[in-house]
Parts: C-alpha cells; structure tokens; sequence
C-alpha cells in the first residue's frame, strides 16, 4: 500500500517537472523538436532523427549568417538555387529541405552543414569554367549532408570537449562547435571521399557531365598559386582526381550536361562588371 502511493507521488512528481519543462521551453521559444533532444546523450548524436538534425541544422544556420557575408547578387543566388534544385530530387536524401546560399567571398570555398544547408563562396562560381563545374561543388557539399559527416564531426568534438548530452547550455556549445566545423574545420579523409562519391553519383542522376568535378578540382590545383581552402584537406588532389575518374570508368558514368563555358560565363560575368561599373547606385536600387 505504501508502496503504491509513493509510486503514484513519483509520476504525479515527474508528470509535474515535465509540464514544468515545457512550460520553460515555450517560454524560451525553442522549437518542439529540441524537446526530443533532451536528455539524448552525446554519443547518440550521429543517430538523431532526421527532424531533429534539421532542428540543430537550423541554429547552426543562423550562427554562421552572423559570421559571413551573405551575398545579395541575384544572378549567383540564382544560378546556385537552380542548380541545388536539379539535384535535390536526385539525391541520396530527397526528403531533407536544402537552402542554398551564396556568400560574398572571393576565396575558392564551399561548406555546408547539417539539415540540408549549403553555402557556395562568389570565389568558387566565379572560378567555375561552366555550369557542371559548380553543380559539382554543389553536390559534393551535399554529399557531406546526406553522408551526416557534421554529426560524426560533432559528435567527436563534443565527447573531446566533455559535453556529456545535449541539454540546455551543452546545446549552445554544440551550436558554436557546429558552426566552427562549417567554417573551418577541415572533414576527414573518409569523409572528402565520401562527399566526393556521393556527389558525383548526384551530379550524373541529374544529368551533368561527370567528368566536370575532377576536372574542376585540376584546374584549381594548377591555376591558383596556392591551393583553395576547398582542395586543401586531407586527400591530396591527386588522389580524389584518381578516385573519381576511377568510380568514372568502373560505372561508366555518362552525361553531357553544364559544359557550356560561354554561356556560363557570360550569366555570371553579366551579373558582376556591370555592378561595380555603376557602383553605388546601382547597389543602392538592389538594397
Ligand atoms: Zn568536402
């Protein structure tokens, strides 16, 4: 009898902090999705449901906005947004809601970080000979997202750092430890491969020509004095140009897709000359 009665006070005493929870997490207006993540223990991270990921994707997002430069052009938004949009449905993971993003700068780079987001340097469309050059950066960060590689990437940096589960400010540290791993952390070797299969199994569902992406990778590593923040992880160039035109021939990879050069120049070169021409003006009519 006693027995039962402290039963019936523990879960009158645990229905009471769960309400109490949710009452708090309302009041801080975090999404219902956090609510699953509460008391998930950090090891489990590379296992969180795909809402969830979206979840941390979200603020994660939002972080490395404050960081970077998010491009207004609308001609490189376009361009990259188009693209996103003919490999999205072809990808390994359809279901995710991609956003891609153009950043303002001139630097060859690219990254992206859980949940389907997506962020391509000006430096890298403007370094791009043709459409299927860029569609194959696009790609491959998406190949990094479908491969969850940021999750395992947290997941390791939060037990080296001792956060123990993802509850109230472990949370925020994992969102900084997140955005730090899009921004600068480089991925592992097995994860550059990853990226770089996935990707190029993309590009060709969507139609492009798959010899683009080792192409592009070439022409990076011989025309730029250094190589690209892009190229300048763990495989060497060399390798990931191997690897790829090896997966090329053993599949017989095909498509012709993207390697108009004049085209593709001519759309993104229209968008630039002409904005630093007129100047401010101009700039002010976009703003
Ligand atoms: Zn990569």
């Amino acid at each position: 009898m006693t027995l039962r009665w402290r039963r019936l006070g523990l879960t009158l005493l645990s229905l009471f902090l769960i309400s109490l929870t949710i009452v708090t997490q309302a009041a801080g207006a975090i999404g219902w999705a956090d609510l699953l993540l509460r008391g998930l223990q950090i090891y489990q991270i590379a296992n969180i449901s795909t809402r969830d990921e979206i979840a941390l994707g979200q603020q994660i997002d939002r972080e490395i906005r404050a960081q970077v430069q998010i491009s207004r052009n609308a001609a490189a938004i376009n361009l990259v947004q188009t693209i996103g949009k003919e490999l999205v449905p072809v990808s390994d993971r359809p279901d995710l809601p991609y956003t891609f993003q153009v950043v303002e700068d001139k630097a060859i780079n690219a990254f992206a970080t859980m949940g389907g987001f997506v962020y391509i340097n000006t430096g890298t469309i403007a370094a791009a000979d043709n459409r299927a050059q860029l569609a194959s950066v696009i790609a491959h960060e998406m190949g990094h997202i479908s491969g969850r590689h940021s999750l395992e990437q947290m997941r390791q940096a939060a037990i080296a750092q001792g956060i123990a589960s993802l509850v109230g400010a472990d949370r925020d540290r994992l969102v900084q430890i997140g955005t730090n791993i899009a921004l600068t952390l480089p991925n592992s070797r097995e994860a550059e491969f990853d990226a770089d299969r996935r990707g190029l199994f993309n590009l060709v569902r969507a139609g492009y020509a798959p010899q683009a992406m080792p192409q592009f990778m070439q022409k990076l590593a011989s025309t730029s004095g250094e190589v690209p923040t892009f190229l300048s992880t763990h495989p060497n160039v060399t390798d990931r140009i191997n690897y790829l035109n090896n997966l090329i021939q053993e599949n017989n990879l095909q498509g012709s897709k993207g390697l108009d050069d004049s085209t593709y120049q001519q759309t993104w070169q229209n968008s630039q000359p002409r904005e630093r021409q007129r100047g401010s003006t101009l700039r002010r009519m976009q703003n």
